[in-house]
């Protein structure tokens, strides 16, 4: 979608649509999945080098788990986007379906865990993951801490 930047009024150019999810255009083993249309609000200003983009992004995709690699659902939403855009020297058009696309892909969040944002759902494979933290506050047992083989022993 092709924007001529002597269109872009100096108090700029309110543009809402949706792109659909073709634009993504993504192979079919990628780790985004895209859903479905991505809706757009977008008010677009023209300064002498740069094109400013405000307003905000949604749409609904598919992403893979890092942990447990299935795919779950991720609605992105991004209430504040904003973009800008260089222009070169006599440029004259932006490609809003193609800001908008990048954009999108930059704001999807890398390494996903699925149970991150599905409330109702715990990674299958998050047990096999250490969470850092945790790991933090286990300290090594004493070395001269006769209790500890004590246990072991009482284990057996
Ligand atoms: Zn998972």
């Amino acid at each position: 979608m092709e924007i001529f930047i002597s269109d872009i009024p100096d108090e700029g150019l309110h543009l809402e649509g949706e792109f659909p999810a073709a634009i993504f255009d993504l192979p079919p083993d990628d780790l985004i999945r895209p859903m479905g249309p991505v809706r757009y609000s977008a008010d677009i200003y023209a300064f002498d080098e740069v094109i400013v983009l405000n307003g905000w992004l949604r749409g609904p995709f598919q992403l893979q788990c890092a942990t447990c690699l299935e795919f779950f659902d991720f609605d992105a939403d991004f209430p504040d986007w904003s973009s800008e855009v260089d222009l070169e020297p006599g440029q004259k058009i932006i490609n809003l379906r193609d800001i908008i696309r990048e954009d999108f892909l930059l704001g999807l969040p890398p390494n996903p865990r699925c149970d991150d944002y599905d409330a109702g759902r715990v990674c299958p494979k998050a047990h096999f993951v250490a969470d850092p933290d945790e790991v933090d506050e286990i300290d090594p047992p004493e070395s001269d801490g006769p209790n500890v083989w004590g246990v072991l022993d009482d284990l057996k």
